[in-house]
């Protein structure tokens, strides 16, 4: 027999509350949070729309864990500590096996945030996934997009082009076996760590999901400024760099989204603080360039302009 909506919610999605600040969780006809004196609510939504944003043949634990990842990633670009989760899910029918599987996936890293799921909405139709993800960061500490000053540094955790790389595989367009790209895709993680420790150093993040150059363009938009970067430092791994080698593209990973790394921008006396903290994540940062007036991104190639070629995804266009 088939689930009741409310059983589904209470099995799959009703979960022992672990916030201080979350009062009231699942159940009535709103969660009811505190907040605590000097601190700011952060707040992003997302939606993933099969066939848009996920394809059929995605395990559905990829997919509660994506969701949710997408959202904390927002959240690190915002230095906000991630706190409460809600979660509107639109389903074709009651597959309890997908159901497991979901949860399974969101809360694998919910629970490594400590992050409580305290409402949602349930409906039947083409499957779709909206998180609205809310954190805390201190009064005025927020990173803007709009705070990028003329001089800054700019840096990125990780790598970029791995899920791009990871996209081609799936597609059959391009060769890659390798675990940890293909996984890139499917499972990021959000730079929660270093969207944190960088709150009272950087000037301007934002978090990559459509590709560094359109990314980063809207830092240096909301900020009015331009920058240089130059492509030899861009940090990408070695099946990225074999693959933009072999099909002489040096500029591949500038355009692919779904990295979820931090791009952020740095006042360059804070370069040592970066250099140090950095110690501390378990995965790199590098600069790749720096805040110019010129009002707009520029790329160098071995010290000639680069065209950027490739458009990151829009939906309206
Ligand atoms: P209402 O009719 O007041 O909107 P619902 O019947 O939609 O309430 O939901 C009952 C309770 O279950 C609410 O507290 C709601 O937030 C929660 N809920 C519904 N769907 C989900 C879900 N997918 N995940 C988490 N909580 C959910
Ligand atoms: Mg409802």
């Amino acid at each position: 027999m088939a689930l009741s909506e409310f059983n589904l919610i209470d099995r799959y999605f009703t979960r022992q509350i672990k916030q201080n600040n979350t009062v009231l969780g699942v159940g009535d006809d709103c969660a009811l949070l505190t907040l605590e004196a000097g601190m700011q609510l952060a707040v992003t939504i997302d939606t993933l729309v099969e066939n848009i944003h996920f394809f059929t043949d995605v395990t559905a634990e990829t997919l509660g864990y994506k969701s949710l990842a997408v959202s904390l990633s927002d959240l690190a670009a915002m230095g906000a500590e991630p706190r409460n989760a809600t979660l509107a899910l639109t389903i074709p029918d009651v597959d309890e096996e997908w159901l497991q599987g979901f949860s399974d996936g969101f809360f694998e890293l919910a629970d490594q945030y400590h992050l409580d799921l305290i409402g949602g909405d349930t409906t039947r139709g083409p499957r779709s996934i909206t998180i609205q993800a809310q954190g805390v960061v201190p009064h005025n500490q927020a990173l803007l997009r709009s705070a990028a000053q003329i001089g800054d540094l700019i840096y990125v955790t990780g790598f970029i082009g791995d899920a791009g790389l990871a996209l081609k595989a799936h597609l059959g367009v391009a060769q890659c076996n390798n675990f940890n790209i293909l996984n890139r895709l499917h499972k990021p993680e959000p730079r929660v760590d270093a969207g944190l420790a960088i709150r009272n150093i950087a000037n301007a993040c934002v978090d990559i999901s459509d590709g560094l150059a359109a990314d980063l363009s809207h830092i240096l938009h909301a900020s009015q400024v331009g920058a240089v970067i130059d492509l030899a430092k861009l940090p990408l791994s070695e099946p990225v760099r074999h693959y933009q080698h072999q099909t002489s593209q040096p500029g591949f990973a500038l355009t692919t989204g779904d990295d979820y790394e931090l791009c952020f921008t740095v006042p360059s006396s804070r370069e040592q603080d970066i250099e140090l903290l950095s110690r501390d994540w378990s995965y790199q940062c590098t600069c790749i360039g720096r805040v110019d007036d010129s009002g707009s991104l520029t790329v160098l190639n071995n010290g000639q302009h680069f065209e950027i070629t490739g458009n990151s995804y829009q939906h309206f266009s």
